[in-house]
């Protein structure tokens, strides 16, 4: 038996479709709990090179930045921006739509109350609440020096995905380095 969990970021790839076929093997006469497990056992190898795959051009986009950064040329500029922008989505792909919120835990059938426990108010906990607009986010945001950082991802309309990506682009490298680690202990 292959036991495995489907990722959701896996519905953004290309080839996922034809792994899926592959494994199901509609013309091959199997049985059908055969054919689930052929299809699990592909999905899981296939996942695990994508993860090599995802980390891989992560780290790239990094080490591009870095070497780009003090070049002040605008072709530099530009290819800066691209790496930056693939790298913000990478991010958003690796991990996107997976932060148990009680609004998605709710979504998903758990029982659970909506407001976020942490406010007095009867605020919705959704992404952009335990982000950015929870007393507890803003008090850490606050304790890392970044409060004017918020203030501006504050004024972007969106999802937490478009407030992260105008973040991206109108703050420095060492600004973006210190709220991307300021998000992932959040
Ligand atoms: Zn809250």
């Amino acid at each position: 038996m292959v036991f495995f969990r489907f990722e959701n970021k896996w519905l953004k790839e290309p080839d996922l479709e034809e792994t899926v076929i592959d494994g199901w093997g509609a013309n091959d006469n199997i049985a059908i709990v055969d054919r689930v497990a052929r299809c699990a056992n592909k999905l899981q190898k296939w996942g695990k090179r994508k993860r090599v795959k995802f980390k891989q051009e992560i780290e790239e986009c990094v080490c591009e930045m870095e070497a780009l950064r003090d070049n002040q040329g605008d072709a530099e500029n530009r290819r800066f921006q691209e790496c930056s922008d693939r790298h913000a989505t990478l991010l958003v792909q690796e991990e996107g739509g997976c932060i148990p919120t009680r609004r998605r835990l709710l979504e998903r059938y758990v029982d659970c109350d909506v407001y976020s426990p942490l406010c007095e108010d009867e605020v919705v906990e959704d992404d952009v609440h335990t982000f950015f607009t929870c007393v507890s986010a803003q008090s850490s945001w606050q304790a890392a020096g970044l409060s004017s950082v918020l203030g501006s991802a504050a004024c972007q309309q969106g999802s937490v995905t478009d407030k992260v990506f105008a973040l991206c682009r109108n703050e420095d490298y060492a600004t973006i380095g210190r709220v991307a680690t300021l998000l992932w202990s959040i």
